[in-house]
């Protein structure tokens, strides 16, 4: 099995303790207390401070203007080790310097100083800490799904943030919504020693991944698994097992990472899934994790199809 800690974004070290969540006074005296951490994001990225060890979180104090003035309700993202409630805020109504508003585009930054900026997760997940990842993802998948569930789906009048923010409200219709998870199967398909890898159009040149896909309502983990690898690279595929998982909140998908055996070797691609599909040897697996390989770039650090790649190449994913 592959450890936690080896996945980005898997284990917060918060308690998300919703037994609190319902009540009101108990989150309105904590945020009216200085003692207590709130993460601000502005337009979907957290605020790190960029130390000598690395970038990390940038807590502000629960009274400090930035979240003091806020006028988005914040998110209780839960309790440490010492009792001190952690809050995630959106900032998103701060201007950047020298822009109207109106003309604001998303790829533009927003920094508080020289070593504090909001920066986008994705781009710098490689390199945060690990305890760090999983409460930024928590409060990036919060964020992703208000910004688009913000009107009730049953009768279409606005929704209400509430427990917490982890509940919408309709105050129209009474309908209760939660944010959404949407499970994505990614698996490492093994013929002995090799596995089947594939790229899409538009990726960086070189690159290639473990084959993934979103998993359909009616399904196993495993049926998903077998219809996607069939679906993309005709092949067949029997035993399934569960490796790992991973929290994607870009912007709402829970990577399962699995492993599979397949019974077919002749490829047969959809094009219009896959730009190209092979077979790679473990020891070529290797040389690419090492970026030792003349063809092939392996996923991206901190994604689970690395992770997944890493541990089959140590021998840590056994008896498929
Ligand atoms: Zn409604």
């Amino acid at each position: 099995m592959i450890p936690e800690s080896d996945v980005t974004f898997a284990g917060s070290f918060l308690d998300r303790a919703d037994r609190l969540r319902g009540d009101a006074d108990w989150l309105a005296a904590r945020l009216a207390d200085r003692d207590s951490m709130v993460l601000p994001f502005w337009r979907g990225k957290p605020l790190f401070d960029l130390t000598a060890s690395g970038p990390r979180l940038a807590w502000l104090s629960a009274t400090e203007d930035l979240v003091a003035d806020c006028p988005e309700p914040t998110v209780f993202m839960g309790l440490d080790d010492a009792g001190v409630a952690h809050f995630a805020a959106d900032v998103s109504y701060l201007a950047p310097p020298d822009e109207h508003p109106a003309q604001f585009i998303d790829s533009q930054t927003l920094d508080l100083s020289e070593t504090r900026k909001f920066i986008e997760l994705r781009a710098i997940m490689a390199d945060i800490d690990h305890r760090d990842a999983g409460i930024a993802a928590a409060a990036k998948g919060i964020f992703e799904w208000r910004l688009t569930h913000g009107f009730c789906a049953n009768c279409g009048h606005r929704n209400r943030a509430s427990h917490a923010g982890w509940r919408f409200d309709c105050p129209s219709c009474g309908r209760q919504h939660f944010p959404r998870t949407d499970p994505v199967v990614i698996m490492l398909v093994l013929d002995g020693d090799r596995v089947l890898l594939g790229r899409q159009s538009g990726w960086p040149e070189g690159m290639y991944s473990l084959l993934a896909g979103f998993m359909e309502p009616g399904e196993t983990v495993e049926e998903a698994v077998r219809r996607e690898v069939l679906e993309e690279a005709g092949i067949v595929v029997d035993a399934v097992r569960y490796v790992t998982s991973q929290p994607w909140p870009f912007p709402a998908s829970l990577m399962i990472g699995c492993a599979g055996r397949a019974v077919t070797t002749a490829i047969t691609r959809d094009p219009h899934e896959l730009e190209d599909a092979i077979w790679v040897p473990k020891s070529e697996i290797a040389e690419a994790l090492e970026g030792r390989h003349d063809r092939i770039a392996p996923a991206r650090k901190g994604a689970v199809a690395q992770v997944i790649l890493r541990a089959w190449v140590r021998g840590q994913i056994k008896g498929i």
